[in-house]
């Protein structure tokens, strides 16, 4: 390990899930100089995080190998690397008969585990990288310095903070809140470790259809779950499928350009309904033969970064009430083995759908009378299940969210909410602003908690965006140049 002179930068990362592993990996190659790197991560294993690291065999990735690598100049890297750990030889069912490959999550967690690994005993700018199993549960700023404080009451003093925390625990709706100590009532779907434990023939309800509600199908089916599964959602809407075409451009073109394609043709939308009207000029350009919907939406996707932060704020809330969820249902899509389990636990009439708005939730003997308000109208519906799991996705506001450290920071003034409630305020390189909208110098925050500035900030190419845009930051190239500039 490189030796660091007694006055190189800390740089604290906190959360070490995919975000906070990949910004480890830039920082150590990219850095004009060395630095301490101390990941503050509560797991054993860095790299994993809630998506990636949790070992259920039947959860893959939601889109192919070729879009998981964190490094834009070498987009085969993770793909590559699972033909090298003979990954496939394992898992037969990853690859389709197209060609395209939908690994498991997992994978991608002991990749991102193995580069850091390999970063940790070389890397470029000479630094080191450590781990911390802490949880970080506070900050404090000084002029220019900061310290971490950690869980066990130990602190860490560091010259930046990065902030990766991810998504915040999944938000459960007012109507199931009074379940919070039934044993049968699953408010994380994510802990999957607790699906063990429900009868094989237990009525199970999901609440929520998106990927979440798909996954936990593919999990109870695996485990040999045969009592009827019903989905619950206010508009019966579901994941589409993914794109059975291989993509014709490059994804970190598409996202790292300052106009990509979709810009070039269509300009800048000014709000949704120029962004819908260009979408539907583009899709009637597909040739069905060899291309689908997803290409014109694609890059539509990926330039979103690029015009949304340019709305007004009422554009951008009528893009939250009108199109949100047909964007979701689109934008995110199940792996075709995933879709398949669906198919096949529809066509055996053991999973249903339903469209409707819950109204009440009530616990009588061992199992729950759930009446909803059906999307079609009429009287109240019910149903009846042994268990239910929550699947309607994360609670986005740092300021009500159960993370320590995104409360002291919302308490303390260090931070605060994004105006439309979609996570952490930043500005446009990713720093922290303040309640007062001062933005930090040495405080940023990439991956999920930047919906809100940057619209798009989940996938892969986005989080490593956004890594690079604050590395550009706080250590520019002595060119001056960006590294979110792809290399030609
Ligand atoms: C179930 C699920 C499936 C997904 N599937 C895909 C996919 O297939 N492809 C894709 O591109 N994207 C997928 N995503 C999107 C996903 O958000 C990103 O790909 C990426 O994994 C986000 O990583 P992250 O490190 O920002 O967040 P996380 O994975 O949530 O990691 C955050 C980390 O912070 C840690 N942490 C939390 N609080 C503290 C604290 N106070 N102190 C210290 N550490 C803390 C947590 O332990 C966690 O490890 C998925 C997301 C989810 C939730």
């Amino acid at each position: 390990m490189t030796r660091l002179s007694s006055v190189s930068p800390t740089l604290a990362i906190v959360g070490g899930g995919f975000s906070g592993a990949a910004a480890a990996l830039h920082f150590a190659r990219e850095a004009t100089r060395p630095l301490r790197i101390v990941v503050i991560e509560p797991r054993a294993q860095l790299g994993g995080g809630v998506a990636h690291g949790n070992p259920e065999p039947v959860l893959r990735l939601n889109a192919t190998d070729a879009l998981h690598s964190p490094y834009p100049e070498s987009p085969s890297a993770f793909a590559d690397w699972l033909r090298l750990e003979e990954e496939l030889a394992h898992d037969a069912e990853a690859v389709e008969a197209s060609g395209l490959v939908f690994a498991r999550r997992h994978a991608l967690g002991r990749f991102m585990a193995a580069e850091l690994a390999k970063h940790s005993k070389h890397n470029a700018s000479g630094s080191t990288i450590e781990h911390l199993p802490h949880t970080a549960t506070g900050l404090r700023c000084a002029d220019t310095s900061y310290a971490v404080e950690l869980s066990g009451g130990g602190v860490l003093a560091a010259d930046k903070v990065l902030v990766a925390l991810g998504w915040n625990a999944p938000a459960v709706p007012p109507e199931l809140q009074t379940l919070h100590d039934h044993d049968r009532w699953l408010p994380d779907p994510w802990e999957t470790t607790r699906l063990n434990n429900i009868p094989r023939q237990a009525r199970v309800l999901l609440v929520g259809a998106g990927l979440t509600a798909s996954d936990l199908v593919a999990a109870l089916r695996a485990r040999g779950h045969s009592g009827p599964l019903m989905v619950l959602s206010r508009r019966g809407l579901r994941p589409a499928t993914q794109n059975p075409f291989r993509s014709s451009s490059p994804i970190w073109e598409r996202v790292f350009k300052d106009q990509p394609s979709f810009i070039q043709t269509y300009g800048f939308p000014a709000g949704p309904r120029e962004a819908l009207r260009a979408l539907r000029k583009a899709m009637a350009k597909v040739d069905p033969l060899h291309s689908s919907w997803h290409t014109p939406f694609d890059e539509l996707r990926d330039a979103v970064p690029q015009f949304w932060p340019r709305w007004t704020e009422s554009e951008q809330k009528r893009y939250l009430r009108h199109l949100k969820v047909w964007y979701d249902a689109f934008r995110f899509r199940n792996p075709p083995q995933i879709e398949r389990v669906l198919k096949a636990a529809e066509a055996e009439g053991q999973l249903v759908f339903h469209a409707g708005r819950l109204r009440e939730v009530n616990a009588v003997g061992h199992y729950f009378k759930v009446h909803y308000q059906p999307r079609a109208g009429g009287e109240l519906a019910a149903l009846d299940a042994d268990v239910i799991i929550n699947c309607t996705g994360p609670q986005l506001r740092p300021s009500t969210s159960t993370n320590p450290f995104w409360r002291q920071i919302i308490r303390d003034g260090l931070g605060r909410d994004h105006a439309l409630g979609l996570g952490i305020d930043v500005d446009a390189r990713g720093h922290l602003l303040r309640a007062d909208g001062t933005a930090h110098d040495g405080v940023a925050a990439v991956g999920p908690p930047t919906l809100g500035r940057f619209g798009e900030c989940t996938a892969v190419p986005f989080i490593v965006k956004g890594i690079l845009s604050v590395l550009d930051s706080w250590y520019p190239l002595p060119d001056g140049g960006l590294r979110t500039t792809l290399p030609t």
